[in-house]
């Protein structure tokens, strides 16, 4: 039977079309004023709410209801509590208030808080966020919420996100207002998150410890091809992924995510997933979702989805493209150039401040997508470098030049000089040529920011990236909110032209995989963090704390506590890794290289016992090179423990997270160069886990 996708989308959400219907006139109208301006909302309008949505709820199957936050673990949590409140009489009612609804009092204390609730207090509170509509998962009404402490300390991504969209949104208006915008009253920032992904066989999955301990392959050697030929990328779907596909969309249609695209990714197995774009915190909500949903629609197919950054060495790891935006309450796309020469200035103004955020807070879009799993990627020639900078394509940066230098800019691209007053050069859509090796690209009426992680939450990046462009925007208007109307074109003109100066040096339009360009960027006094340890401690430079502070995303307590979180993550991600490889070689590994040569030996006794003629050195040879490589193992292995219980004797988790980068990830490396070595020696039959031939080539 055909099925009736506009009927289906949506079906499980409590969106504005549900919301128009089932509750009273009044009570809608509160609620959309509430949405739309982020205002308080009162007792008797929740209660109304929760009435219509538990029996919305009911109506499609739903027993229990659950506050959804993003703590800092990087997953998403629940709690679940059924509707049901027994009566006097034996029986039940289906109830659900208000105050149920609006917050959420979970015990807290075994979510990490970076040591603020050890000072505060150990209650949490979660409370909704009427902004991102509530949806049904498995027989349960999920609301999404902010997680706090309870002296109202974040303890999650969500709350500095909408507290980053606050800000931006108020340093836009004032801004706009300058400009003669006075229809503008907020703005939003908008993302599309592209979503990179794995499938590989469930029982392949399930017969490796480091997949399911640390979610990537710690050893495996490569089979002799994969992906030089480049035959996957776009490539024709196999049934049985198309049907997981259509599965996937499905599923995630009938909770109002916009999935649009999908298609084959370069390594083998790998494959993407877009929506179509939404206001920031939605996205943000919406992308956990879909990680989430791509999990258990895997599972029915017989698949494990690894959205690990780097599951095999030796292919392409996962990222997520985070499509950006800000777009006023009218809809109108503050960074498309438009068509005249007023939205042209307008756009220039959004653009510079943009380019201007990046270059002052690299370090931070940089510490916004460290991981120990993305130090796998950035940098390594097959996602952006670890050096930030921005993609503006030839015909803006002509049009940043052309102001500059007082140059006139003319419609064809082609810059003379300039005649008479200072004017800004008029300008078309740019069809942006595509940089795939540019951290930060303009593509045309959005920025991609493509140095994100394909397991991490687009919460903190996007958290930076307001935050930073709030900045630049509220400096602007210091410096133009005295000038007379008059010759406010003529301060905005220089306003740009001293603000190209000041930063045209984050612009890059070349090929970022070059040692040229390291050291182009060194020259140019850019940042370049290699590592999460490099980078993590930029969280609680006085530029940054002060940043935050201003524009109220973080206190510094909330700061310090995420630092040692993130430290404090990395280093217990990196030792469950020490762990599983030691675990794995030694109970594994080892007991199959030596099984397969005491075969060997045997053989050659056999042979010997048989006829003397049968023997040669081969066996001997051959037996040689596997012992040595056994031995090699073995003490590689052994450094590899000692190493680790150095580190489970430290406990500055700076000092610690270093050694863990410097030398047990080094311990790991040669390790596995050596034990992949081996690998490739032995038979098949030998192997104690399937190898990379079998996970990305039989799927
Ligand atoms: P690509 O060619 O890089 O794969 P697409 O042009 O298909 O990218 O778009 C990628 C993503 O950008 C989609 O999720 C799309 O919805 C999103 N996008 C488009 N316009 C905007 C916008 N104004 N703000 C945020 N995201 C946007
Ligand atoms: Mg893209």
């Amino acid at each position: 039977m055909e099925k009736n996708i506009p009927e289906i989308y949506g079906s499980l959400v409590f969106n504005d079309k549900v919301m128009r219907d089932k509750l009273p006139k009044d009570v809608y109208k509160a609620l959309r004023k509430t949405i739309s301006t982020n205002t308080h909302l009162e007792l008797d309008v929740a209660n109304a709410v929760a009435v219509a949505m538990k029996e919305w709820a009911i109506e499609h199957g739903a027993t229990h209801f659950t506050h959804w936050f993003q703590p800092l673990t990087g997953y998403t949590a629940e709690k679940h509590d059924s509707f049901i409140s027994p009566g006097d009489h034996g029986d039940i009612t289906m109830d659900f208030s208000g105050k149920e609804l609006v917050k959420g009092e979970p015990d807290a204390s075994s979510f990490p808080s970076g040591g603020i609730r050890a000072t505060f207090e150990a209650r949490g509170y979660t409370n909704w966020d009427p902004t991102s509509p509530a949806f049904i998962k498995d027989g349960t009404l999920y609301i999404p919420t902010a997680f706090c402490s309870y002296s109202g300390e974040a303890l999650d991504k969500k709350t500095p996100l909408l507290r980053s969209m606050e800000a931006i949104s108020n340093e836009a208006v004032k801004i706009l207002k300058l400009l003669g915008r006075d229809d503008v009253v907020g703005v939003t920032t908008t993302v599309g998150p592209e979503q990179e992904y794995f499938l590989i066989d469930e029982e392949d999955y399930k017969a490796r410890k480091d997949l399911i301990f640390t979610g990537r392959t710690l050893l495996g050697a490569m089979p002799p091809k994969g992906q030089e030929m480049e035959d996957h990328y776009f490539g024709a779907l196999k049934p049985r992924v198309a049907e997981f596909m259509h599965d996937l969309d499905e599923e995630l249609w009938k909770l109002g995510i916009p999935a649009k695209t999908k298609h084959n990714e370069v390594a083998p197995c790998q494959h993407e997933l877009a929506p179509v774009f939404d206001t920031t915190n939605v996205a943000v909500d919406r992308n956990q979702l879909t990680m989430e949903v791509m999990k258990t629609v895997a599972k029915k197919h017989g698949y494990v989805c690894l959205l690990h950054e780097k599951p095999f060495a030796g292919v392409n790891g996962s990222g997520k493209h985070n499509n950006w935006s800000i777009s006023s309450t009218s809809g109108e796309n503050l960074l498309d150039p438009g068509k005249t020469p007023d939205e042209n200035i307008q756009f220039l103004v959004f653009l510079m401040a943009v380019i201007s955020a990046v270059d002052d807070y690299a370090d931070l879009l940089r510490l916004s997508v460290a991981s120990a799993g993305n130090d796998h990627r950035l940098g390594a020639n097959e996602a952006p470098p670890a050096i930030i900078s921005i993609f503006l394509g030839d015909e803006l940066t002509a049009v940043l030049d052309s102001i500059e230098n007082d140059k006139f800019f003319d419609k064809k691209g082609k810059v003379k000089m300039e005649m008479g007053a200072k004017v800004l050069p008029h300008f078309f859509k740019d069809t942006t040529d595509r940089n795939r090796t540019s951290p930060f690209a303009f593509t045309g009426n959005k920025f991609e920011f493509r140095s994100l992680g394909s397991s991490f939450s687009v919460a903190g990046p996007n958290t930076v990236l307001n935050t930073a462009v709030a900045e630049e925007l509220s400096k602007f208007y210091e410096e133009l909110k005295d000038v007379p109307k008059a010759k406010l074109t003529s301060a905005v003109h220089d306003l740009l032209k001293k603000t190209i100066k000041d930063h045209k040096r984050v612009i890059f339009n070349g090929n970022g995989y070059t040692d040229e360009w390291v050291k182009e960027a060194k020259k140019r006094g850019l940042y370049n963090f290699r590592s999460t340890p490099d980078v993590l401690p930029q969280l609680v430079a006085k530029k940054n704390v002060e940043l935050f502070k201003k524009h109220g995303i973080y206190s510094e307590t909330e700061l310090n506590a995420r630092y040692e979180i993130m430290l404090e993550n990395y280093c217990k991600t990196l030792h469950i890794e020490a762990l599983t490889m030691q675990d794995m070689v030694v109970k594994q590994f080892l007991p199959s290289l030596l099984e397969y040569t005491e075969e060997i030996v045997n053989t050659a006794i056999s042979k010997k016992t048989l006829s003397e003629a049968l023997v040669t050195k081969t066996e001997e040879k051959q037996a040689a090179t596997l012992s040595k490589l056994y031995s090699e193992i073995f003490d590689l292995a052994e450094t590899l423990k000692k190493d680790t219980k150095k580190a489970e004797g430290m406990d500055d988790y700076l000092t610690l997270a270093r050694f863990y980068h410097e030398t047990v990830v080094e311990d790991m490396e040669k390790l596995r160069k050596v034990a992949d070595e081996a690998e490739l020696l032995l038979p098949d039959e030998f192997l104690p886990y399937p190898t990379y031939e079998k996970m990305l080539f039989y799927v």
